[in-house]
């Protein structure tokens, strides 16, 4: 039975209730008046509800799709302006025990190259995305407790945070590991974590029992119900995903939604962040063997639809997906890309021979850093360094409460001024630097504060000074 306060994985995401929803969806696919009332909700900005949602995906009336993205981009213009946070993913380890059918580091395959980082080794993968620029970071690590023991992740934690490389200095860690207990959760919270995050991969839990034969991930309800581990243990801000291309779209989108739900109706904290990844090509895996792959256009829908269901949302865009693709979904919602990413293990110190390589799976966006960043300013976006709320506290309801006061625009806009500025003065090639301070004396003027707006003027400043690490 549906409950969206259940602490049970098959009660918050109850298969009944999204094929109820998906052939409620199927029923009002057309029904204008219902779909017209479902946007003008959505137009308070307060979000939607996985049914409400779910009868927008799946109509197809060229109008109201013209209406749902044209809402999409408002919303994010009203809430994120045109800041893009940047971040880059560091590979761990790539040991695994788990047989996940679509990862190459599953167990059973025996050529990739199995590697683990020695604390010297994140250093100099630290150190060397210092160097491009990078305040902010996801760990990535695969599940196998005697190579990558959670006492493994929380040294590696404490070696990112310590490491001071000219200006550089990472400011935020966000972990991507396994499913864990509480305890551990509580151990990943201590050593000062951003977000937590987890893949949901798929909601369908028949699907997911075959797409993890093996492996501790092939209990769904213990992989499910992790957020819920994580929030009991302190970590308030969790970042959710699916896998696009393992199972029904619409099925995932709907259980997406439910979860989002869920953490809001048991902890009264939506997620921070919601991925978009879809199934890619890597070292023994052919995305055609999944048959369930979206095209373009399904996927920028989907975007568009997550950014209007669940408007204080972070959405993040990775390397995997082309340039082109994410100049079309930029607009449409997403608040973070990856840039320059490496998804091999120990990629950012040293190039490793295609033929033996770590990685999880193939980079389509491969360009550097500098050309991200100089790519978005082009596009009239601001790239943001910015790790402020973390720093400062702003976790969960806090965070929460900032957003839905709006009071973001007095903070996000000067605190992503202030990290470009330092950006452009550490790492920007020469064409970089000059756009990008340009868009600094024409994106002061938006702060709608004025004694914050003085205030950032004159940290700008004191950056061209040699002064570091301001933020509101
Ligand atoms: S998806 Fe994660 S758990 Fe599964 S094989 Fe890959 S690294 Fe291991
Ligand atoms: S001020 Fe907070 S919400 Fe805004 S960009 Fe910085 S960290 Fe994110």
């Amino acid at each position: 039975m549906y409950d969206v306060k259940s602490f049970k994985a098959e009660e918050f995401i109850s298969d009944e209730e999204i094929r109820d929803t998906l052939a409620y969806a199927d029923e009002n696919r057309d029904n204008v008046e219902l779909i017209d009332a479902i946007i003008e909700k959505a137009k308070e900005r307060k979000g939607l509800t996985h049914r409400e949602a779910s009868v927008l995906l799946a109509c197809e009336l060229p109008e109201k799709l013209a209406e749902i993205y044209a809402l999409a981009e408002q919303i994010k213009k009203d809430f994120y302006g045109n800041r893009i946070v940047l971040f880059a993913p560091l590979y761990l380890s790539n040991y695994c025990v788990n047989g996940c059918v679509y990862c190459p580091y599953h167990l059973k395959n025996k050529h990739i190259a199995r590697k683990k980082l020695t604390q010297e080794e994140v250093a100099a993968e630290v150190t060397a995305l210092q160097d491009m620029g990078h305040k902010r970071l996801a760990i990535e690590a695969g599940e196998d407790p005697v190579n990558n023991p959670i006492e493994y992740i929380l040294e590696c934690i404490d070696t990112i945070y310590g490491i001071r490389h000219k200006n550089g200095a990472i400011r935020r860690v966000n972990v991507n590991i396994a499913a864990t207990t509480v305890e551990n959760y509580r151990r990943l919270h201590d050593a000062g974590i951003g977000t937590y995050i987890l893949f949901q991969e798929t909601y369908h839990k028949e699907s997911y029992e075959k797409l993890h034969p093996t492996g501790p991930k092939h209990d769904y309800a213990y992989h499910t119900e992790a957020m819920d581990r994580a929030m009991e243990g302190g970590i308030d801000d969790v970042g959710l995903g699916v896998l696009f291309g393992l199972e029904m779209y619409r099925y995932e989108f709907a259980g997406l939604l439910m979860h989002a739900e869920h953490l809001e109706a048991v902890f009264g904290v939506g997620p921070h962040t919601i991925s978009v990844p879809r199934v890619k090509r890597a070292d023994d895996i052919d995305p055609a063997q999944f048959d369930n792959g979206i095209s373009d256009e399904v996927f920028a829908k989907i975007c568009a639809l997550i950014r209007i269901s669940v408007p204080y949302t972070g959405m993040i865009i990775s390397t995997r997906e082309s340039q082109a693709v994410r100049e079309r979904v930029l607009p449409l919602g997403v608040s973070q890309i990856s840039g320059a990413s490496r998804t091999s293990v120990g990629g950012y110190a040293s190039d490793e021979p295609e033929e033996i390589t770590s990685a999880q799976f193939d980079v389509s966006d491969q360009r550097s850093l500098d050309e991200i960043v100089n790519w978005l300013m082009k596009l009239g976006y601001l790239p943001s360094f910015c790790t402020a709320c973390y720093r400062e506290g702003r976790t969960g309801d806090r965070f929460m409460a900032l957003c839905k006061n709006m009071q973001i625009l007095n903070c996000c806009q000067p605190n992503a001024l202030m990290t470009l500025k330092e950006y452009l003065e550490d790492y920007a090639g020469e064409e970089t630097k000059k756009i990008g301070m340009e868009l600094i004396e024409r994106e002061l003027e938006k702060i709608p504060n004025p004694k914050v707006r003085k205030t950032a003027y004159e940290h700008i400043h004191d950056i061209s000074g040699g002064k570091r690490d301001f933020r509101f």
